[in-house]
């Protein structure tokens, strides 16, 4: 696969916070490119940077150096407000906290990316349903969080990621919270609707198990990811 064919092309990112006792390098020359359908398990120690790296990728937070290209986009030539835009459009996040909206109903928390724009329409509502269908949710619709497993829950913040059908789905130890059964259904959702949308997936986890069931596994250590 040649590198202008990938859809996420990372180059030289660094990422240094700044704080009270100094400045601190989590990521230190990252060099990623993966191509839709791609699939990567990130691995690491806790505070290697997993979750910063994430944030970068995202564009939640921006690097300190190097750069990020989405199908052909660089990421952080954007000013705020492109980037935000560009996130709702093409992004997609679970973290190990599921983040559903307690008073909404299943089916409202996956509709929830699509009120920025011009409000829901009816095929906004049948792609969320046939989502949460896919992940056998169909007799949950209209039940709200506080009413659901665990298992359920985040299985509705998966169908809330891919809604708007983004370009590249981000999970944060997705499986965290979850017993042995249910992290294995949400890992196999993750890769088998990722493949279905054409997305680049990457899923930071502490699972040897899922990880072994990606395509491709990397590490990151001392700030930089090492293909396993
Ligand atoms: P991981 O997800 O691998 O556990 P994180 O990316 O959350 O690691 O954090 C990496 C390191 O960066 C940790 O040492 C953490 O304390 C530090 N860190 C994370 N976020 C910030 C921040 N906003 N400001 C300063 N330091 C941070
Ligand atoms: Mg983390």
């Amino acid at each position: 696969m040649s590198h202008v064919d990938s859809d996420l092309i990372v180059t030289g990112l660094r990422k240094e916070y700044v704080t009270a006792a100094g400045s601190l390098t989590v990521l230190n020359g990252v060099d990623l490119s993966l191509t839709r359908g791609d699939a990567l398990a990130v691995t690491g120690p806790s505070g290697s940077g997993k979750s910063s790296l994430l944030f970068v990728l995202g564009g939640l937070e921006r690097p300190t150096l190097g750069s990020v290209r989405l199908r052909g986009r660089d990421v952080f030539a954007a000013t705020e407000t492109e980037l935000a835009a560009w996130r709702q459009e093409s992004v997609g996040f679970v973290f190990q906290e599921h983040h559903l909206l307690p008073q909404c109903t299943v089916l409202e928390n996956v509709l929830i990316p699509r009120l920025a724009g011009s409000g829901t329409t009816a095929d906004d509502v049948a792609r969320a349903t046939q989502l949460l269908e896919r992940v056998g949710l169909q007799q949950r619709l209209a039940h709200r969080p506080a009413q659901l497993s665990g298992g359920e829950r985040q299985r509705v913040a998966v169908c809330r990621a891919l809604i708007n059908q983004p370009a590249l789905l981000l999970a944060d130890e997705p499986t965290g919270n979850l017993d042995r059964e249910n992290a294995d259904t949400i890992g196999s959702l993750l890769l088998e609707l990722s493949r279905d949308v054409g997305n680049v997936l990457i899923c930071v986890t502490h699972s040897t198990d899922l990880a072994s069931r990606f395509p491709r596994c990397a590490e990151l250590r001392d700030g930089r990811l090492t293909s396993l």
